[in-house]
Parts: structure tokens; sequence; C-alpha cells
């Protein structure tokens, strides 16, 4: 593998009809999670990316299990549980511009998932290793699982990639704000969005932000500034690398994701750090045209293409 993560994915329902949850009827089934969506980022573009995950023994987690397996990703490590379901979540569209969730996935089949579901020498084999904030906030087991991969990356040289992936719901904002610092500690390269550096840090300046990070631990600092793009900071140099044009945002859940595969797939090709963001920054745009979490993710052509020609039709 290129790639190792693991995390929750859930099966995401979505209302043909905007307004109050309770009269809506139709509903478009997708499945939705931030570390999938990362792996299939990173399989579009041609790298191999293994998802370490747990589903319920239901049809709705074979459903996810084919899905994720039919984009290319290895789910060889993927558990199915027959003690708990497949988690699920609702999207609420309270209105074209307010998107409230629903999540009913407390005691779901993945947060069920401990430190024994890690494949140590499956691990040891990928260049990176990536983590999200969201699996920790799970539950005690999940959080043990995150303490005990970074470990295996630790002694195996596996470089550890965190995604702080900030989700209020899941934890006190205090809890939050301790484990990703103690995270972002380990990590070798850490992309959080500026409202997740603001939370953490308590800091509104991307600059000193960025410092605050790299003095946290982290050789790479990757801050997204949603359309303007991302900086990045380093020991040596930062920069502000900007965002592509969207005239036509159709869903930008999804983009943090598709920049972090993006980046990631830069890395994976040797390319700066820079092209790196700005591969990503490509990625994060193109995730944003298109409804759904990795519909929009680009093959390789495709995100060449854009970075040379940001204008023309991608369809
Ligand atoms: P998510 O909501 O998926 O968690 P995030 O907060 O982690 O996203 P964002 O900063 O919103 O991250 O987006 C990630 C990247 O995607 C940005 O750095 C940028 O490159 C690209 N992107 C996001 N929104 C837009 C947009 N409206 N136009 C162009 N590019 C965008």
């Amino acid at each position: 593998m290129d790639v190792v993560t693991f995390g929750e994915t859930m099966v995401l329902f979505t209302p043909e009809s905007t307004g109050l949850m309770r009269y809506a009827n139709n509903y478009t089934r997708k499945f939705g999670g931030a570390e999938s969506n990362y792996a299939i980022g990173l399989t579009r573009l041609g790298h191999k990316a293994g998802w370490i995950s747990r589903v319920g023994d239901d049809e709705l987690g074979k459903a996810m299990l084919s899905f994720i397996r039919g984009e290319a990703v290895d789910v060889s490590r993927v558990k199915i549980d027959n003690t708990a379901p497949t988690g699920l979540y609702f999207k609420e569209l309270r209105s074209s511009t307010e998107i409230r969730v629903e999540y009913y996935r407390k005691g779901s089949a993945a947060s069920q998932m401990n430190k024994a579901d890690l494949d140590e020498d499956y691990i040891s084999k990928a260049m990176y290793l990536h983590i999200s904030g969201i699996t920790p906030a799970l539950s005690e087991s999940c959080y043990e699982m995150v303490t005990k991969a970074i470990k295996i990356a630790k002694q195996h040289a596996v470089k550890v990639i965190f995604d702080p992936n900030l989700r209020k719901k899941l934890w006190s904002e205090e809890k939050a704000r301790k484990v990703l610092l103690e995270i972002a500690s380990y990590a070798d390269i850490i992309l959080p969005g500026y409202d997740e550096g603001v939370f953490m840090y308590g800091e509104k300046d991307p600059n000193k932000l960025g410092e605050l990070f790299l003095q946290q631990g982290p050789s790479i600092v990757v801050l997204k500034v949603g359309a303007k793009g991302a900086y990045y900071f380093t020991k040596e140099e930062s920069k502000l690398v900007p965002g592509f044009t969207v005239n036509n945002v159709v869903d930008p859940v999804g983009a943090g994701d598709g920049f972090a595969a993006g980046f990631t797939s830069g890395l994976l090709k040797g390319f700066s750090i820079e092209k790196a963001v700005q591969r990503g920054n490509a990625v994060g745009a193109l995730v944003t045209m298109v409804s759904g979490d990795v519909e929009g993710l680009p093959e390789e052509h495709e995100v060449e293409r854009f970075i040379n020609s940001p204008t023309e039709d991608v369809s």
C-alpha cells in the first residue's frame, strides 16, 4: 500500500427536498466517511490505498463495503461485526444553503474498532499512515486504536499524516482540543482547516498558526483556507498557494478530504511541497463542483488537465 487509513464510514441519506427532516420522504442513499473518501481520492489518482474499518453484518454494511471495494480501495482488513449495526446519517436541507446532519452512529460497528483491528505488518509496509481526528472521538477503544497506530507507524518509519477533521457533535470542545493537540504532536504532516487551527490554538493569524503547528511537532503544516487555497509551512519556508476559481460550487463537503488525497498524491509522486499543495487545491476545487463527497474526485488525467487549464470544461 502507498497509504493506509482507518475510520468510520456511514450510510448517508440525502433528502430530495428542502425543509424539515420530518417532511422528507424521498432520499438518495450514498456513503460518507472522511477516511474512505480520502482513500478513494488516492485510488482515483492511481495510488494504492487501504482502509481499515468495521461494518455491521447487515445489508447496508455489505453495500458500503462493495462500494468502497469497487473504488479499488483495499478492504481486506475490514471486519464484519455481527454485534453492532452500520452507522447512518441523514442530511437535512433546511434551506438550499443551510445543511444540518443527524447521526445514528452511537454504538455502531465502527465505534467498536480497537487496537486489535490493526495489522502491524500491513501498516509497516505503507509509505504513509493517515489519521483523522474523527476516529478518536468515536469511543475509548477507537482512541486507543489511534494511539497504537501511531506507535506502529513510528516503529516502522511510516510517516503520519494527520487531518484534524473536527466534529464538535462527537465530543466536548475541551476533550477535542486536548486529543487533537496530542495527536498533532506525533504527526509528521498536519492538514488543518483554518477554523480548526483557530479552535486548537485560539489564534487567528494564519502565519502565527503555522508557527504554532510547527512548534507542536509536524515538519510540514498545510493550513487550508477554502476557496483561497492553502498555506504551507516548514522550518525553511512558508507560502500561500492560491486556490482555483470555481464559479459553480455545488457541494463543498468533501473538499478537505479531496485536498488531502491530492496533496498526498503529490508527495507520493515526489513533487515539491508547493506543487503537492497545488494538486491538493485542484482536487479540492474539483470536488466542490459535484454533489456528493466522492463523486467529484478526479482521475489523474483530469487533475492534470484542470491544473493546466482550469477554465476548460472538465466533463
Ligand atoms: P471540509 O468541509 O471538506 O472538511 P475543510 O474545511 O477541511 O473542508 P476547505 O478549506 O473548505 O477544507 O477546503 C479544502 C480545499 O479545497 C481548499 O484548501 C481549496 O483548495 C479547495 N476548495 C474548497 N472550497 C473551494 C472553493 N469554493 N473554490 C475553490 N477551491 C475550494
